[in-house]
Protein backbone atom coordinates (compact mmCIF):
# COMPACT_ATOMS: atom_id res chain seq x y z
CA UNK A 1 0.00 0.00 0.00
CA UNK A 2 1.19 3.36 -0.88
CA UNK A 3 1.22 6.19 2.00
CA UNK A 4 -1.75 8.04 -0.44
CA UNK A 5 -3.92 4.71 0.05
CA UNK A 6 -2.87 4.59 3.86
CA UNK A 7 -4.28 8.57 4.40
CA UNK A 8 -7.23 7.67 1.74
CA UNK A 9 -8.37 4.88 3.87
CA UNK A 10 -7.81 7.00 6.85
CA UNK A 11 -10.61 9.41 5.02
CA UNK A 12 -12.78 6.74 4.35
CA UNK A 13 -13.07 5.94 8.03
CA UNK A 14 -14.91 9.62 8.16
CA UNK A 15 -16.85 9.10 4.85
CA UNK A 16 -18.37 5.89 6.69
CA UNK A 17 -19.35 7.90 9.44
CA UNK A 18 -21.12 10.40 7.10
CA UNK A 19 -22.99 7.35 5.94
CA UNK A 20 -24.02 6.01 9.66
CA UNK A 21 -25.31 9.68 10.20
CA UNK A 22 -27.32 9.38 6.70
CA UNK A 23 -25.39 12.12 5.56
CA UNK A 24 -23.51 11.49 1.62
CA UNK A 25 -20.44 9.39 2.03
CA UNK A 26 -17.69 11.76 1.71
CA UNK A 27 -14.57 11.91 4.38
CA UNK A 28 -11.14 14.06 4.37
CA UNK A 29 -8.58 14.27 6.73
CA UNK A 30 -6.15 16.80 6.06
CA UNK A 31 -2.07 15.95 6.71
CA UNK A 32 0.82 18.27 8.09
CA UNK A 33 4.45 16.88 8.30
CA UNK A 34 3.42 13.49 8.46
CA UNK A 35 0.51 13.75 10.66
CA UNK A 36 -2.90 14.07 11.00
CA UNK A 37 -3.66 17.19 11.28
CA UNK A 38 -7.76 17.87 11.09
CA UNK A 39 -10.96 15.39 9.65
CA UNK A 40 -13.59 15.97 8.10
CA UNK A 41 -16.69 14.73 6.70
CA UNK A 42 -20.33 15.77 4.96
CA UNK A 43 -22.55 17.22 7.36
CA UNK A 44 -24.43 19.73 4.87
CA UNK A 45 -27.95 18.18 6.45
CA UNK A 46 -27.18 18.25 9.84
CA UNK A 47 -25.78 21.58 10.33
CA UNK A 48 -28.76 22.71 7.16
CA UNK A 49 -25.05 24.55 5.88
CA UNK A 50 -24.58 24.35 2.33
CA UNK A 51 -21.00 24.78 2.56
CA UNK A 52 -20.42 21.97 5.25
CA UNK A 53 -18.06 19.43 2.72
CA UNK A 54 -15.72 17.06 4.37
CA UNK A 55 -13.19 19.70 2.97
CA UNK A 56 -14.65 22.33 4.67
CA UNK A 57 -15.12 21.07 7.34
CA UNK A 58 -11.05 19.87 7.74
CA UNK A 59 -9.75 23.47 6.76
CA UNK A 60 -11.80 25.04 9.30
CA UNK A 61 -10.56 22.23 11.80
CA UNK A 62 -6.82 22.65 10.88
CA UNK A 63 -7.08 26.58 10.75
CA UNK A 64 -8.05 26.35 13.77
CA UNK A 65 -5.66 24.03 15.12
CA UNK A 66 -2.44 25.55 13.34
CA UNK A 67 -3.86 29.25 14.75
CA UNK A 68 -3.30 30.14 11.21
CA UNK A 69 -5.44 30.54 8.02
CA UNK A 70 -2.92 29.46 5.97
CA UNK A 71 -2.60 25.80 5.70
CA UNK A 72 1.21 25.92 4.31
CA UNK A 73 2.93 22.54 3.40
CA UNK A 74 -0.57 20.42 4.20
CA UNK A 75 -2.01 17.37 2.24
CA UNK A 76 -5.49 17.25 1.81
CA UNK A 77 -6.84 13.75 1.32
CA UNK A 78 -11.00 13.30 0.41
CA UNK A 79 -12.75 10.31 -0.61
CA UNK A 80 -14.47 12.31 -3.89
CA UNK A 81 -13.15 14.89 -6.34
CA UNK A 82 -13.61 18.20 -4.71
CA UNK A 83 -16.07 20.72 -6.30
CA UNK A 84 -15.87 24.22 -7.37
CA UNK A 85 -16.63 25.94 -3.85
CA UNK A 86 -14.03 23.42 -1.81
CA UNK A 87 -11.80 23.85 -4.92
CA UNK A 88 -11.55 27.53 -4.07
CA UNK A 89 -11.34 27.08 -0.47
CA UNK A 90 -8.18 24.89 -0.85
CA UNK A 91 -7.04 27.88 -2.90
CA UNK A 92 -7.54 30.45 -0.77
CA UNK A 93 -6.14 28.47 2.24
CA UNK A 94 -2.94 27.54 0.41
CA UNK A 95 -3.00 23.90 0.77
CA UNK A 96 0.13 22.48 -1.23
CA UNK A 97 -1.48 19.12 -2.51
CA UNK A 98 -4.69 17.12 -2.86
CA UNK A 99 -5.14 13.43 -3.22
CA UNK A 100 -8.69 12.29 -4.16
CA UNK A 101 -10.60 9.09 -4.71
CA UNK A 102 -13.48 9.37 -6.80
CA UNK A 103 -13.70 10.97 -9.71
CA UNK A 104 -16.91 13.01 -10.26
CA UNK A 105 -17.37 13.74 -13.62
CA UNK A 106 -20.60 16.26 -13.31
CA UNK A 107 -19.39 18.46 -11.22
CA UNK A 108 -15.65 17.71 -10.14
CA UNK A 109 -13.71 20.76 -10.23
CA UNK A 110 -10.23 19.23 -10.05
CA UNK A 111 -10.06 18.09 -13.70
CA UNK A 112 -13.26 16.40 -14.41
CA UNK A 113 -15.07 19.30 -14.83
CA UNK A 114 -13.34 22.37 -14.09
CA UNK A 115 -9.61 22.62 -13.05
CA UNK A 116 -9.74 25.29 -10.62
CA UNK A 117 -6.55 23.74 -8.69
CA UNK A 118 -4.51 24.33 -11.41
CA UNK A 119 -5.89 27.16 -12.82
CA UNK A 120 -2.98 29.40 -14.12
CA UNK A 121 -4.92 32.40 -13.38
CA UNK A 122 -5.15 31.95 -9.28
CA UNK A 123 -1.64 32.58 -7.63
CA UNK A 124 -1.42 29.61 -5.90
CA UNK A 125 -1.41 26.18 -7.49
CA UNK A 126 -1.85 22.88 -5.80
CA UNK A 127 -0.29 19.22 -6.80
CA UNK A 128 -3.47 16.83 -7.74
CA UNK A 129 -3.94 13.38 -7.77
CA UNK A 130 -7.17 11.59 -8.29
CA UNK A 131 -8.23 7.97 -8.61
CA UNK A 132 -6.52 6.56 -5.32
CA UNK A 133 -8.38 3.58 -3.99
CA UNK A 134 -11.26 5.40 -6.57
CA UNK A 135 -13.24 2.12 -6.60
CA UNK A 136 -13.64 1.85 -2.53
CA UNK A 137 -14.63 5.24 -2.72
CA UNK A 138 -16.92 5.33 -5.51
CA UNK A 139 -18.51 2.26 -4.08
CA UNK A 140 -19.89 4.04 -0.55
CA UNK A 141 -20.94 6.67 -2.60
CA UNK A 142 -23.23 4.26 -5.14
CA UNK A 143 -24.31 2.00 -2.04
CA UNK A 144 -25.64 5.18 -0.08
CA UNK A 145 -27.69 6.07 -3.20
CA UNK A 146 -28.50 2.98 -3.83
CA UNK A 147 -30.35 2.50 -0.51
CA UNK A 148 -31.77 5.86 -0.76
CA UNK A 149 -34.23 4.83 -3.81
CA UNK A 150 -34.96 1.49 -2.16
CA UNK A 151 -36.10 3.97 1.12
ZN1 LIG B 1 -17.31 20.53 -1.98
Amino acid sequence: MTQDEWWMQRALVWADYAAQQGEIPVGAILVHNGQELAQGWNQTVIQCDPSAHAEIVAVRQAAKQLNNYRLLDTTLYVTLEPCVMCAGALVHARVKRVVFGAYDPKTGATGSRFDVLRDLRHNHHIDCLGGVLAESCGARLKDFFRHKRLL
